[in-house]
């Protein structure tokens, strides 16, 4: 369970408070967005300023929502690169943003100035691509984060916990976008199983 960061709390300490980086990462289906959403919502409870982004490329559902599987949504900004974050998030305290795993890799130095400046930011995405691959900027995003949370969903072979979104098909592209038809969360056994059964039988 996460907790939520105690330090830049208002009326504490002297001078600006400070910001800082969460990183919610996972397969698909571990509900990244729902985390993602429960923390942003949170935010808006307690009247903070609250911006949210996500990159133009996934136009999976509403142009204008971050909508989780579960249905939860909240407006966000679609934006083509990260740089766009910086300028349209400057008066916001605590900034979101959903599927960091589509950005260019300006994202990190982006998420860090936003910290830097004094904002909480909170960056949910994919860890890992279909073949098992760190996944865009996730892993640096990581790095330089003062938090990471990796959710996890159940393998729909074994039931075990799942940490891989195992592609059906054989596209090898790796934005690739789609739902439940195109993709499975499994375990790293059934992951591997699975990659190895259709190396063998393309
Ligand atoms: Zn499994």
């Amino acid at each position: 369970m996460f907790i939520e960061p105690h330090f830049g709390r208002k009326g504490e300490g002297k001078g600006p408070k400070t910001g800082w980086i969460e990183v919610i990462c996972g397969s698909m289906f571990s509900g990244n967005t729902e985390e993602l959403i429960r923390r942003l919502n949170r935010a808006f409870i307690a009247q903070q300023h609250v911006e949210i982004f996500k990159p133009i490329v996934d136009t999976r559902y509403h142009d204008l929502d971050v909508v989780s599987h579960n249905e939860n949504k909240i407006r966000s900004t679609p934006v083509q690169f990260a740089n766009d974050i910086l300028l349209l998030a400057s008066n916001s305290e605590v900034v979101g943003i959903d599927e960091a795993q589509f950005f260019d890799d300006q994202l990190v130095e982006v998420c860090i100035k936003l910290a830097d400046s004094g904002k909480r930011v909170i960056v949910a995405g994919l860890d890992m691509d279909f073949s098992g691959r760190p996944f865009g900027s996730m892993p640096a995003l990581m790095a330089v984060a003062e938090f990471v949370t990796k959710v996890h969903a159940i393998c729909v072979i074994c039931g075990d916990v799942a940490s891989y979104s195992f592609r059906l098909n054989q596209s090898k592209e790796q934005v690739l976008l789609g739902e439940t038809q195109e993709y499975e969360a499994r375990c790293r056994r059934c992951f591997t199983n699975g990659m190895r059964e259709q190396k063998e039988d393309p």
